[in-house]
This record gives C-alpha cells, sequence and structure tokens, in this order.
C-alpha cells in the first residue's frame, strides 16, 4: 500500500485535517476557516485580524512578471483577506525567498511595489525574513488588521434567501489582472461598517469555489443567475483565444485571482446597499444569485434549467 499524499486529500481536505488537529484557547474567536484569524485585541471592543498569503513563481506568476507587480500581488492578496473581515489593514511582514543570482533590481522593484501599495492603504511594512529560494522566488506575507467586535463578517453568517452579490466582474485575471488588482479593503469596509452584508469572503480560488465555501460555512446552499454573472472582458477574450476550450461564463465561475469580495445581503438591506454602494464607489455592486434552504451550489439558466455547480475551482493540489 502506498503512502497517501497531499494529493489524495486536496488542499481543502488537507487543511480541513489540520484545523482538527488543534484546540484554541477562548483568545481566539475565530480560528482556522475563515479569511483571516480573529483574535481578542488589547483594547475593548476590537479584535485583532491575523493573515498570510504566499505567492510563487511558477505558481501565482511567471518569472518575466515585473517585480513591481509582484510585490504589489504579493501584498494586495493580503489586503484582501483583510478586507473580505471588514477589517482596517494596520501592518505587514515580507518573508522573501530568493536565489544568491536574484538582481538585487529585482528585489528593490518587488520593495517598490509593495510600498506603493501600502502608502496607498496606510499599511506599515514592518518585518519579516530573508531566506534561500532553490525553486525561483517566494513571497509570504503575514498581515495583521483590526475590526470592532460587532462589525467583523464572516464566511459563516448567510441566512437562506439572502441575495449574492459581488464587487466586479469575474474571469480572465491571468491575463493581468492578477498582478495589478486593487484589493478592495475599502468597499469592504464600507460594507461592514453599513452592517449590510452577512457573510463575505474574497475570491481568490473562483466564484464557485468560493461560494461553496461560504455555504458550508453558513450551512446554506444557493443558486447562481447564469444571466446575471458578471463578465469580465478578459474572460471572453480567453473563451475566444484561449489554449484550452472554455466558455466565458465557465471563466467567470471557475478561474481563481479575481480577488473581488463575494458577499450575501439580506432581501430587505439589498436596495440601500446595491444604490448606495453605486452612489459611494461609481460602480455596480452586482446581484448574482440567492441563497437557498441548500446544500447545493445550483446554476439557474434563463430557461429555468438549472444544474449542480462542480466542486471545481482552483485547488493547490487538485
Ligand atoms: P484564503 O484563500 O482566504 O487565503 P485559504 O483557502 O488559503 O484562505 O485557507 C482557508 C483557511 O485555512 C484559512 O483560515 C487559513 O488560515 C487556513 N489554512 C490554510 N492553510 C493552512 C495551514 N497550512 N495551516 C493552518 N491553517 C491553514
Ligand atoms: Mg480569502
Amino acid at each position: 500500500m502506498t503512502a497517501k499524499r497531499v494529493r489524495d486529500l486536496g488542499e481543502f481536505g488537507l487543511i480541513a485535517r489540520l484545523r482538527e488537529q488543534v484546540t484554541t484557547s477562548p483568545r481566539v474567536v475565530e480560528g482556522i476557516g475563515d479569511d483571516a484569524a480573529v483574535l481578542e485585541g488589547p483594547g475593548e471592543g476590537r479584535l485583532l485580524l491575523f493573515a498570510c498569503d504566499t505567492i510563487a513563481e511558477g505558481v501565482h506568476f511567471l518569472p518575466d512578471a515585473a517585480p513591481e507587480q509582484i510585490g504589489h500581488k504579493a501584498l494586495a492578496c493580503n489586503l484582501s483577506d483583510i478586507a473580505a473581515m471588514g477589517g482596517i489593514p494596520r501592518a505587514a511582514t515580507l518573508s522573501l525567498g530568493c536565489a544568491p543570482e536574484t538582481p538585487v533590481a529585482t528585489v528593490d522593484g518587488i520593495w517598490a511595489g509593495m510600498r506603493r501599495l501600502a502608502a496607498a492603504f496606510d499599511v506599515d511594512l514592518v518585518g519579516g525574513d530573508t531566506h534561500r529560494s532553490p525553486a525561483g522566488l517566494i513571497l509570504s506575507v503575514a498581515i495583521v488588521g483590526e475590526v470592532e467586535r460587532e462589525l467583523y463578517v464572516r464566511r459563516g453568517g448567510a441566512k437562506a434567501g439572502h441575495f449574492v452579490v459581488v464587487t466586479g466582474p469575474l474571469g480572465g485575471s491571468v491575463l493581468g489582472k492578477h498582478l495589478t488588482f486593487t484589493p478592495r479593503v475599502r468597499e469592504g469596509r464600507w460594507l461592514a461598517e453599513r452592517r449590510l452584508v452577512s457573510a463575505m469572503i474574497d475570491l481568490s480560488d473562483g466564484l464557485a469555489s468560493d461560494l461553496r465555501q461560504v455555504c458550508t460555512a453558513s450551512g446554506v446552499g444557493a443558486e447562481l443567475f447564469a444571466d446575471r454573472i458578471p463578465i469580465a472582458d478578459a474572460a471572453t477574450e480567453l473563451a475566444q483565444t484561449g489554449p484550452t476550450a472554455s466558455t466565458a461564463l465557465g471563466r467567470a465561475l471557475y478561474d481563481g485571482e479575481d480577488f473581488e469580495l463575494l458577499a450575501t445581503v439580506a432581501p430587505e438591506l439589498l436596495d440601500e446597499a446595491a444604490s448606495d454602494y453605486l452612489e459611494t464607489f461609481g460602480e455596480r455592486l452586482h446581484v448574482l444569485g440567492r441563497t437557498t434552504a441548500g446544500p447545493q451550489v445550483r446554476l439557474i439558466h434563463p430557461d429555468a434549467r438549472s444544474q449542480e455547480l462542480t466542486a471545481g475551482g482552483f485547488d493547490h493540489f487538485g
């Protein structure tokens, strides 16, 4: 009998296995399972958010990516996780893996990309670690933020009958957006402060996969309306010219790294949320589905045909 490999568990199975093996102290409000851990804060009524995300050459960016963009992405995907909790990012560290031959200009460029984004969101770069990487550049960023106890938004807060909304068009981010996106920190904070959303996640693994995370955590199912899913131009372009057969809708459902926020909104708050959001940000909050008693996540076509969405989406070991 061959030993079990991580591929046999998949990314989510592996995380579940690690999670089962820890118990946490009362200082932990939310441990493994959400976009960021939530810890009791030093101040009354405030909680600490804590998250980390790594990007690796050949996995999250190609060797020809501009160093500034690599640095930008490393911090942006971490900011996105704080955004998904409705929090305010405060400070980040960079653990950098590179080779002795890595040009200093590459490291300078990475740091410049991080510094620019950190300044834009008033985040301090406060430390890190440096190590040799035989397998290309690896950037591991850890981030802390804060949020008021009564405002933080979990993945698990959706109730059946809530609307599913998203902050922007989806799919095809591999054509460029995955390196250049602006994390939805302001939008996430705005939605949380006004208590407009019952659950929230940032879309890193793909709409179908990340909506399932919200549904599983909330104990609901969902229906996505195929004709309401906002499709990015890049998704259409990839569907027409990409190396593998795909449809633009398929790309919007399954492509990863859109880094938009996906949230659920109670029906009585939807009109206010949609109109105030448009007024504030000059962009639509797209309504693309509804949660159900569950547990399935289904795609509803305009002619009323429907299909269960498979668990597809990005799995690091799939
Ligand atoms: P995200 O895409 O929002 O960064 P992930 O899907 O990477 O979230 O992770 C889901 C949850 O599992 C998070 O709460 C994360 O902290 C946790 N997690 C992921 N990998 C590990 C690990 N190796 N050990 C412990 N917790 C992990
Ligand atoms: Mg996330």
